[in-house]
């Protein structure tokens, strides 16, 4: 059997980490939500029942078990007590190492899918528990619609309110950020924590102007020491009309937010000859 599955890009709207386990993992406080940037995924079932085969368009991913995709065809096969093997194809759209968690949307993309080949009947909640081994933004990839993201990344509350239509310009520069690398300079004693719990109450009042200005990622001043155009590019997004700008995640892509369709592609055409990698997306509500 074949299942096709879209996996689409995440954004973190805002981002904390207030602190970390004695185990090493981050404790996550985040806004998260999944853009109409996606790569597609084809997932078939075969009988050659130990092998898992990882193929796409991307010339320059992991094919072998260092793939998210991969992960998780091995987590679905060990879940659902089956001796098949698994052949997964990754039209990839969302740029790599960007920030926008490719990754791990595709292995969540490979967990929805799975679980709808053998019938396995599990919920989102079970998949984003069964996620969390992959990766912390697996969980919420599962969902990939806006939600609150806590512990560590396995608390995924979908927000109730819809969000109003947005767009969103998002601009990867040319630059290769290593998320190990900058989560290793966080500061723990030092870090401005932004206000999530304010953020939230202007979400779910609808209070967007408000919600706008709370925005913040404690990440974004230790990518930018390293690589200044984050600084440059978001200024940049905000000059030509954004209503908020922020990094992504540990970077380097930077998006910026207006409620207007026509200040998107102001912006779109002000960023472009800047940072060639550059779109306009809506949020998946
Ligand atoms: P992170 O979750 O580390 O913040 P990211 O969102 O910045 O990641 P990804 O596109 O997920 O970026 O890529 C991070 C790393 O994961 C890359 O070095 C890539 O080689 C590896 N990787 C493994 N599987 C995949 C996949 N299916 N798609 C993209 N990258 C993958």
């Amino acid at each position: 059997m074949e299942v096709l599955e879209r996996a689409y890009a995440k954004l973190n709207i805002s981002l904390d980490t207030p602190f970390v386990h004695p185990s090493g993992e981050q404790e996550w406080d985040m806004l998260m939500v999944a853009i109409d940037l996606a790569d597609t995924l084809t997932i078939k079932t075969t009988n050659d029942h130990d092998e898992i085969i990882v193929e796409s368009t991307s010339g320059i991913l992991p094919l072998n078990e260092k793939n998210l995709a991969f992960q998780a065809a091995v987590v679905m096969r060990n879940e659902a007590h089956v001796d098949e093997g698994v052949e997964i194809h990754i039209d990839k759209r969302i740029p790599v190492a960007a920030g926008m968690g490719g990754g791990s949307s595709d292995a969540a993309a490979v967990l929805r899918g799975l679980n709808r080949i053998w019938h396995l009947g599990k919920t989102e909640a079970d998949l984003a528990q069964i996620g969390l081994q992959i990766d912390a933004d697996v969980p919420f990839c599962v969902y990939s619609r806006p939600a609150r993201v806590t512990g560590r990344g396995e608390v995924v509350e979908p927000l109730t309110a819809k969000l109003p239509p947005l767009w969103l310009v998002v601009s990867k520069p040319a630059i290769s950020v290593s998320t190990p690398k900058i989560l290793k300079l966080i500061d723990y004693e030092n870090v401005e924590h932004g206000n999530m719990d304010k953020l939230m109450a202007e979400v779910n009042a609808s209070r967007f102007d408000q919600a706008f200005k709370a925005m913040f990622n404690v990440l974004e001043p230790l990518t930018a020491t390293r690589f200044p155009e984050i600084i440059k590019l978001k200024d940049k997004m905000l000059q030509f009309g954004a209503d908020a700008a922020q990094m992504s995640g540990t970077g380097p892509t930077v998006f910026g937010i207006t409620t207007k369709y026509s200040r998107a592609k102001r912006i779109l055409n002000g960023i472009k000859g800047f940072v060639s990698e550059t779109y306009i997306a809506r949020i998946i509500n």
